[in-house]
């Protein structure tokens, strides 16, 4: 199949589909992104990653380039036009091309759009699911402003790839006083001894997941207890169960941290279960 994609303004093919070598984004990683689920053909809580869309871009003092309908459109067309049943669609704005200086360009520069989709293995994330996944813990030494969503991701992917080369799905990361702030890629979540669902507060230390915002209110739903705090290693080691969050993976249990089991080494109920609820509290559009 012949993959779409949308660049400023155009649907254009794969092998055409280019930006300017004066992207700021590409210069200065100075943009922002989104990655939303699909599912069944439709954005999984496309308000709230546009949303969350528009919170990065006021951070950086982007301008918004397009309406949230006109935007909406330009995504739906993405996922139709690569045939995405279930994957994830991949947004990301910059501050538009320039001569490069590492001040803003002159006003009116127009901010750069690309708009992607693919398909997921959908099977093989339940599969994974289903056994759970390692995660390695690796000092956090990104910025203090992470919970914008920008294209800056140079710790995340060295993170992730020695989780890789471990053998492991994601790397959590930890700050000076040994909190787990969060993975390179997703949310992290412990259960406690006593049931309690911890995780860490939204501040500027984690992006703040859209599945982890829809993950509370499935928590408060169902009865269980959630605390926002900061936990550490040896606490997640010590919990019942642990697991992560992102648009890609919903909630996937963590059975392994660094080498050693959490729990008896198996995906535990709760993980489970919210994950077999995610959808009913999810919005689909
Ligand atoms: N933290 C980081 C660093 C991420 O990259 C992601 C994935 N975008 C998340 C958390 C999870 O966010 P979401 O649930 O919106 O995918």
């Amino acid at each position: 199949m012949s993959r779409i994609a949308y660049v400023n303004g155009r649907y254009r093919p794969w092998r055409d589909a280019m930006v300017h070598v004066e992207d700021r984004g590409y210069q200065f990683s100075d943009g922002v992104y989104e990655v939303c689920e699909v599912r069944g053909g439709r954005l999984v809580d496309e308000r709230r990653h546009l949303a969350r869309l528009a919170r990065s871009l006021e951070a950086l003092r982007i301008a918004m380039p397009m309406s949230p309908a006109a935007l909406g459109v330009v995504m739906r067309e993405t996922v139709r036009r690569n045939r995405v049943s279930d994957g994830i669609l991949y947004l990301q704005m910059t501050r538009g091309v320039a001569r490069r200086d590492h001040a803003f360009p002159p006003p009116g520069t127009a901010p750069a759009v690309v708009v992607t989709a693919r398909s997921l293995d959908s099977a093989g994330n339940d599969a994974s699911a289903e056994n759970g996944v390692a995660v390695i813990t690796l000092p956090d030494n990104r910025w203090g402003r992470v919970d914008i969503k920008s294209v800056a991701l140079l710790p995340n992917v060295l993170a992730k790839q020695t989780a890789r080369e471990q053998g492991a799905r994601e790397a959590w990361l930890v700050d000076r006083d040994g909190n787990v702030t969060e993975g390179s890629s997703s949310n992290a979540w412990i259960v406690t001894g006593t049931g309690k669902v911890v995780t860490r507060p939204a501040d500027s230390a984690i992006l703040r997941g859209i599945t982890r915002d829809v993950l509370i209110g499935a928590i408060s739903v169902k009865g269980l207890t959630l605390e926002e705090r900061a936990f550490t290693v040896a606490e997640a080691l010590a919990a019942k169960e642990a697991f992560l969050t992102s648009a890609s993976q919903i909630v996937m249990p963590v059975v392994r941290i660094d080498g050693k089991p959490v729990g008896d080494g198996r995906p535990g109920p709760v993980a489970r279960a919210l994950r077999a609820a995610f959808y009913r509290y999810a919005e689909s559009s």
